[in-house]
């Protein structure tokens, strides 16, 4: 299994997408392409490093051109599907009334990420029930 960011560290060399799960240096592109855009999206767009560079200028082994970053054969194999699709998220949300984090863990993805795709697909955050006993 091939794993470009095998021994790199999450944050300085790489982002991971809080959505999917999607990895890069920079996922801004990703963002657009398979949520919509970056915006509102509730995490870390650029990797440290990335972002380094692109103030810093070249002073990195990272070379602009020569690596190519595997958009291409990453973005689709990395991109994992996460089925949470804008009926399952009603039915969970509205129907089993299950909280952004508790939907995240079963689709494997962040609660940020729950409550990005509801906003996305318009579905309201509850109005706040009785506060359970949850510190
Ligand atoms: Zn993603």
């Amino acid at each position: 299994m091939f794993d470009p960011y095998l021994g790199k560290q999450e944050g300085l060399d790489f982002v991971v997408c809080s959505l999917c799960g999607y990895k890069g240096a920079n996922i801004t592109r990703h963002l657009k392409r398979e949520h919509g855009g970056a915006e509102g999206y509730p995490g870390k767009i650029k990797s440290d490093r990335c972002v380094e560079h692109l103030s810093a200028g070249a002073n990195s082994s990272w070379d602009v051109r020569g690596r190519k970053e595997p958009r291409d054969i990453g973005a689709n194999k990395t991109h994992k599907e996460h089925g949470l699709t804008e009926d399952i998220l009603r039915n969970l949300y509205i129907g089993e009334k299950l909280s952004d984090a508790k939907i995240g863990e079963r689709y494997g993805i962040t609660g940020e990420g729950v409550l990005y795709f509801r906003k996305k697909f318009g579905i309201a955050t509850r109005p706040r029930e009785k506060v359970n006993s949850m510190a």
